[in-house]
């Protein structure tokens, strides 16, 4: 008897580095950087491993990669600080747990899966949150380490536009934001998503985003589907993409396909919620739209490829590596 299929789905962030400006280096280290981290899920899930251990491998893997906004290279805030938020959520029952404005965990993922498995509260927040990351276990690094100049300079080139007044027309989505995201559906039918963020660059100290919002940015339930989001969170908060997204296939008797597109075109489109989600079902469908010009995204199935993809036209390249 061959092993029933998995699915995984990852997304290193909507709004992707203006096409002009992506050099064939970046690109490759990008959809490199993509597939490691489809590999780093793929290889549990081929193995038996739970959803939840999966999505929790990829985000990490992606965490650990500078071009992403999460972990390392995570975004500044307007004082010049990171401040991470990451969340996980099993689709059996529901389980959660979320960190939320913390800088110090080198995975923040882990230290959310650490709150969801190892405390009765579903988000920690800061300082709480860190001495529970120390009480667990979870390992930190230095501020150096999470330190990267092109986020830096992003800070800098988006208070200048502050200065003079243009921000609210900065079109450079690559600048304004990123995240990282993964869905996965196991051997045993079971669904899980993790998302993990620096947020916004130049976001005011202390703002908390979609991704530790269950059913905004995270939301993962076996009745429909897992969900990871990435765009502009606030949006995905008021329109609850992730619920939204669950409630269009159970109430409304949506597809995956459907519901997801649904869900950014005529909920988030319309009220400036530029970006995308990733999103896999119980029976293994998987849907990655996205409403802007591009979504750095990747997906992997029993046969063990990692197929990549970033702009819009790669639509087509979907299954090349
Ligand atoms: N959704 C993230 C946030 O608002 C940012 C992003 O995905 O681009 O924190």
């Amino acid at each position: 008897m061959t092993a029933p299929d998995f699915t995984l789905a990852v997304h290193g962030g909507a709004g992707t580095i203006d096409r002009k400006l992506m050099t064939p280096e970046r690109d490759a280290a990008t959809r490199a950087g993509l597939a490691r981290a489809l590999d780093a899920g793929g290889v549990v899930l081929a193995d038996g491993g739970s959803a939840v251990e999966a999505v929790a491998a990829a985000v990490c893997a992606l965490e650990d990669e500078p071009l992403f906004n999460a972990g390392r290279g995570a975004v500044f805030t307007s004082a010049g600080r990171q401040e991470m938020d990451a969340a996980i959520m099993d689709g059996r029952d529901r389980a959660c747990g979320g960190v939320t404005a913390i800088c110090g965990p080198r995975n923040p993922v882990r230290a959310a899966l650490a709150v969801m498995r190892h405390s009765s509260h579903v988000l920690l927040a800061g300082e709480g949150a860190l001495a529970f990351c120390r009480e667990h276990g979870i390992p930190f690094e230095d501020e150096a380490y999470f330190h990267t100049e092109s986020r830096w300079q992003a800070l800098q080139d988006t208070l200048a536009l502050r200065r003079e007044g243009r921000a609210e027309n900065d079109a450079d989505e690559a600048r304004r934001h990123g995240t990282v995201g993964a869905v996965a559906r196991d051997r045993h039918g079971h669904v899980a998503a993790a998302t993990s963020t620096g947020g916004m660059t130049a976001k005011a100290p202390g703002r908390v985003g979609d991704t530790p919002v269950f059913g905004a940015g995270t939301f993962a339930d076996d009745a429909t589907c897992a969900m990871s989001g990435t765009g502009h969170g606030e949006i995905f908060v008021r329109w609850c993409a992730g619920h939204e997204l669950h409630a269009r296939m159970l109430y409304a008797g949506q597809s995956l396909a459907e519901a997801a597109e649904g869900v950014v075109m005529e909920a988030l489109l319309p009220n400036d919620g530029s970006g995308g989600l990733i999103a896999v079902d119980a029976a293994g469908n998987a849907a990655l739209p996205f409403n802007c010009s591009g979504m750095y995204r990747g997906v992997m199935r029993a046969d063990r490829i990692a197929r990549v993809a970033v702009y819009r036209e790669d639509l087509a390249a979907e299954h090349r590596r």
